[in-house]
């Protein structure tokens, strides 16, 4: 097998297809070859090499590999006319990382490879510029000593050893930039550099130039397994058998004067997706000094020059003069760089972002790739590219990432604000969005200010009017489906979850990081996108819903073939999923209503009566209550189905906890304190959980079905007598067995049935079960003998299924996550392999027994797009999900559709 892909000189052994076997760096070298851009000959090793090094360690590597890379690297001495390690005619060598995908910052590359003390005279005397030689010659044993030799800071405070050599001679000499050094500046950088090396590492700096390419060789695949390396493929799921690739290639030189420079540039705006050729460069520069900041880089074209002069207060004279575009400065380089990133967009028909090198006034271009954008951009690039004609609709409509559409969604901190952020701690990203806010500790007192940042351990059903006052809410603890978590996305509200490094103490009000210490009505940042927390305010932005925006998804709508409903609880809620293009509801929790101030008295009063009679008197005080909530819901959502949930929590949620309300409510109801906490003990359960909730609740008081479906039924006429058309569909849930949906359907036919007659009309409405018990799976052929519909809870089926608490995984998930026990968070990303298996089996057994029968899913699943595509792929009628991720159930279902 070929281990040794050589490119350079307008041919390649390989291509752009080929990104697993050469990464992405080394496979868009060799097409850019192939297409006639002018590229640094050069070769690259293969990922598999990687891999057998990992497996079979150097020496046997070396051995692999020696013969093809003696030969690929006497090819391009062929080709740049010049030797490796010759003293008179030197070749100089970059070796640089290049993994399938790029990992930004992740591993090094080494340039200027094979000088020493004698080849450094060769290239003075072959280019006539001596400065230029030593320049590169401190350069090379900077980055070789840090990538190969270890040479790196040796604590988080440290600064790099050699920069610490060059401000000290910069300090001495009293100069501000690298291109004032002298020669002799450099020769004594170079020297004390070499030093610093025998010193740290007791060997001296090798001068052989082959044992330098073995070392940064070896040192790319070794970098694979390097911390930031292992911590960035974690974090993106990435596997460790897919290795880096390494590209040897022949250096060009930025720094050789006046006539030369380096610089990168994109083919469309990253952060806007504006069609403008934009990007920065330095003028005598090499490698990464644009990115690095050593000098301020100067705008690519004039536009841009003009802008940036705009925002920096800059006078356009001082900016013609001092700060001029390539295009100015460089007219002609600047025509044929802009050719070339037209020639590559339209080859790889997407924004790219290239890197390029001008030496002594020739362009050599060194990468392309596609670039990195912001969902903003993201969507308006793929949108223009179809209206460009460059790419078809399905094309157009896979170009989107629908996780990255929510960043379009909610409000947004400002760029400039961001990057000046001092970040405190980190947690789970729970629910995007900016918060910018005060801090309080309870719920009651998110009155306190205008803007507050809900600061709990975690939270409960209590908090929740407090956490819909906030601003943001931040939890010491809980995972991504932590009852903070899933409330916050509901609202679309930011929220950060399980942030471990706070140390929250309720009483004296304090919050804790890192040995300083936050107090009630200090300001906090949240970044719900990243999990940043950032210390003080950051100034927000509302985020703009562009016309592409909307293209995109009347676009998605066009492939879907299932729908996409939503979970909401209230009539803005629901008015906000429709505005984004929910077709219906799929969740209604009856539950949350219960919560507001004026009606947890009625809820607690039924739930604390000792007899029957006692807790109709307490629902008929809710009757009312409820029946305005489902017309408001109903109204919102008129035409469009409306899957309505009864009663599902555990009855000791509903009742307080606190020995103040706890006598407020005795008082209240006329009992005593100790009857109050007799219940509030009563109700108390090991496994609330497992306990007494769902339909559990109801087939043991009927009469809250009965109140509940009275609600819902009485709402539809209602409103049918105002000519508005409601469609419920009334859902049991929590079922595991028949004869408990057939008791609950019972109750809800017969109490419709006594309305009916009691309004002398009627309306059409379902009835179905959730099936989120997994006997309610192995049960689907018979609960659908009877059920019209069913709707996977995949929370609860995941909870049940693997025997996680939901509310107690934030103990061990994140340790079975880095041991690789769990490849994700099961709650976040449906269990296809397991939890879907169930979801399969019910699906098509539900279907034998009712082949009309209508499933779908309201999980937190419902939302995230791989589970999407599962759910398309078993033949679900919809999904529905949180209104801020309607748009990105459309978009990825239309893509599960393509
Ligand atoms: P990264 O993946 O971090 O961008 P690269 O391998 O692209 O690393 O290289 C880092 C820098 O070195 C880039 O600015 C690149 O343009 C420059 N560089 C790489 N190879 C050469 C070369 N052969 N000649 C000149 N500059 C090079
Ligand atoms: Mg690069
Ligand atoms: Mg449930």
């Amino acid at each position: 097998r070929t281990r040794v892909y050589r490119f350079g000189n307008k041919t390649a052994d390989g291509s752009s297809k080929m990104k697993n076997l050469l990464g992405g760096k080394g496979a868009n070298l060799a097409e850019m070859s192939v297409i006639g851009i002018p590229v640094p000959p050069g070769f690259t090793i293969t990922t598999e090499v990687c891999t057998e090094y990992n497996e079979l360690g150097k020496e046997t590597t070396v051995n692999l590999i020696k013969e093809e890379i003696e030969s690929a690297v006497e090819n391009i001495e062929g080709t740049m006319g010049s030797v490796f390690g010759d003293q008179d005619n030197p070749l100089l060598l970059s070796v640089r990382s290049g993994a399938r995908v790029s990992m930004p910052g992740m591993m090094d590359t080494v340039l200027n490879l094979g000088l020493n003390d004698k080849v450094v005279q060769g290239l003075a005397s072959k280019t006539g510029n001596e400065r230029f030689a030593w320049d590169s010659y401190r350069r090379f044993i900077q980055m070789y000593g840090g990538v190969v030799l270890g040479m790196k800071p040796e604590s988080k405070d440290d600064i790099d050893p050699f920069e610490e050599i060059m401000e000290h001679l910069k300090r001495k000499r009293e100069i501000e930039l690298d291109t004032q050094f002298t020669v002799q500046d450099l020769k004594d950088l170079v020297y004390d550099f070499k030093d610093a090396v025998k010193k740290r590492t007791g060997k001296n700096f090798p001068t052989d130039p082959w044992e330098q390419l073995w070392g940064a060789i070896m040192a790319v695949f070794n970098s694979w397994n390097g911390d930031r390396a292992v911590y960035y493929r974690k974090m993106n799921g990435y596997p460790a058998e897919w290795g880096t690739a390494v590209n040897v290639q022949a250096m060009v030189y930025g720094n050789m004067g006046e006539n030369s420079g380096t610089g990168v540039c994109f083919t469309r705006d990253a952060a806007t997706g504006e069609n403008v050729f934009n990007g920065e460069y330095l003028i005598n520069a090499q490698g990464e000094d644009v990115v690095a900041g050593v000098r301020t880089p100067q705008q690519i074209t004039k536009l841009g020059s003009q802008r940036w002069a705009e925002l920096a207060k800059i006078e356009e004279n001082d900016r013609a003069a001092n700060y001029p575009s390539l295009e100015e400065l460089m007219p002609t380089m600047y025509k044929e760089l802009y050719k070339y990133q037209d020639i590559l967009e339209k080859h790889y028909r997407d924004m790219q972002d290239m890197e390029f090198t001008i030496q002594d006034g020739k362009l050599w271009i060194l990468q392309t790739r596609n670039g990195k954008r912001t969902g903003a951009a993201m969507v308006k690039i793929a949108m223009d590219l179809l209206k460009d004609g460059q790419i078809e609709e399905r094309e157009a409509l896979l170009r989107i990432d629908p996780n990255k559409l929510d960043e379009l969604l909610h409000p947004v901190f400002d760029p400039k604000a961001i990057k000046r952020a001092n970040i405190i701690a980190q947690g789970l990203p729970a629910s995007p969005g900016a918060a910018t806010g005060q801090i309080v500790f309870f719920a009651e007192n998110t009155k306190k200010y205008k803007n507050t940042i809900l600061t709990r351990i975690e939270t409960s059903p209590e908090d929740l009017e407090g956490m819909n006052l906030a601003k943001g809410i931040l939890t010491a603890r809980g995972g991504m489906t932590s009852h903070a978590a899933v409330v916050a996305r509901g609202m679309g509200k930011c929220c950060i979850s399980g942030a471990g490094a706070l140390k929250i103490d309720y009483k004296n009000r304090t919050l804790t990081v890192d040995g300083k210490e936050y107090h009630e009505g200090d300001w906090i940042s949240l970044n719900g996108s990243t999990g940043n927390i950032i210390e003080g305010k950051v100034a927000t932005c509302q985020p703009e819903l562009s016309g592409e925006f909307a293209e995109v998804m009347k676009l998605a709508d066009k492939y879907a073939t299932m729908q996409v409903r939503t979970n909401a609880d209230t009539p803005k809620d629901a008015q906000v999923a429709r505005n984004f293009g929910a077709q219906g509801i799929g969740l209604a929790r009856t539950e949350h209503m219960f919560f507001e101030v004026d009606r947890i008295k009625a809820m607690r009063e039924m739930i604390l009566a000792d007899t029957v009679k006692g807790r109709k008197n307490a629902l008929e005080e809710l009757l009312p209550m409820q029946r305005a909530d489902f017309e408001g819901i109903f109204e919102a959502m008129q035409d469009l189905p409306v899957t309505v949930r009864l009663l599902d929590p555990p009855l000791h949620e509903f009742v307080p906890h606190q020995l103040a309300t706890q006598k407020e409510l005795a008082e209240d109801m006329h009992i005593s304190l100790a009857a109050v906490k007799g219940k509030v003990a009563e109700l108390h359960e090991f496994n609330p959980m497992l306990g007494h909730r769902g339909c559990r609740l109801g087939n043991t008081y009927p009469e809250i079905t009965e109140m509940q479906t009275r609600a819902i039924i009485e709402a539809a006429l209602n409103l049918k007598e105002k000519g508005i058309t409601a469609k419920p569909e009334i859902m049991v849930p929590l079922v595991g067995t028949y004869e408990e949906f057939v008791a609950q359907e019972k109750v809800i036919r017969e109490t419709a049935q006594k309305v009916f007659e009691e309004y002398d009309d009627t309306i059409e409405f379902l009835v179905g079960t959730m099936i989120e018990i997994p006997r309610a799976a192995l049960m689907a052929n018979k609960i659908a003998e009877k059920a019209e519909f069913f709707s996977f809870g995949t929370n609860d089926l995941t909870q049940m299924t693997f025997g996680y608490s939901r509310d107690d995984a934030g103990k061990f998930l994140p340790i079975y996550l880095e041991k690789g026990i769990l490849k994700v968070d099961p709650f976040e990303v449906l269990d296809q392999e397991g939890v879907g298996q169930l979801v399969k089996m019910a699906t098509e057994r539900g279907r034998s027994a009712k082949p009309q029968l209508k499933v779908g899913i309201c999980g937190e699943h419902g939302g995230e797009p791989s589970s999407v595509e599962f759910c398309h792929t078993i033949g679900m009628n919809y999904v529905s999900c949180s209104p801020f991720r309607v748009p990105i159930a459309r978009v990825a279902a239309a893509q599960a559709a393509i």
